[in-house]
Parts: C-alpha cells; structure tokens; sequence
C-alpha cells in the first residue's frame, strides 16, 4: 500500500482520477481549450498577492469563459473545474 500525500487534498476517497468536470451551472460558458498559437496571451486571473498574469505555454491546456482564458490553476480557483464528478448532485441552478 503506497502512501501519496498528494493524494487526499481534494477528494475524500482515495480513488481519484484525473478526469476533469466543468460545473453544470457553468457547462455551457465553460470551454476547454490548447493552446496552439505562438503569440503571447496570458491568464486573466493572478493568485492573490501576485502582481503578474501567468503566461499561457505553447500546447498548455487552458479553461475559456467567453473571451476569458484562464489557466487550469485559475479555472479551478474560479470553479470554472473541478475533480467532483457528483458536482451536479448539490449545485443549484
Ligand atoms: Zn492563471
């Protein structure tokens, strides 16, 4: 029995995967996109206390919100995803 302290900070039981889900209030502003351009677009969200915007990588998956794009860090800050599949079980519309 291998013990990953990674492994328990987001989900109660010990079987997480690395499936994504977008919210279902959410769903239908909600995309998930790669970057395939080379021009320089940033994250349109920072972590509280820094002063800059995270530079989206050549080929990093990113989170989109209309004309927003948001790192996948951001976009689970914002709850624009999460690791609940069962999220839609007590979100209200
Ligand atoms: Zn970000």
């Amino acid at each position: 029995m291998t013990h990953d302290p990674d492994r328990n900070q987001n989900a109660p039981d010990s079987d997480q995967d690395a499936r994504l889900y977008v919210p279902s209030n959410d769903v239908e502003n909600i995309n998930v996109a790669v970057k395939t351009s080379s021009s320089k677009e940033y994250c349109f969200s920072k972590f509280p206390g820094q002063d800059h915007f995270h530079l989206l990588m050549h080929g990093e998956v990113h989170v989109t919100n209309g004309h927003d794009m948001y790192c996948v860090e951001c976009a689970f800050r914002h709850g624009f995803l999460t690791r609940d599949r069962l999220n839609w079980q007590y979100q209200k519309r």
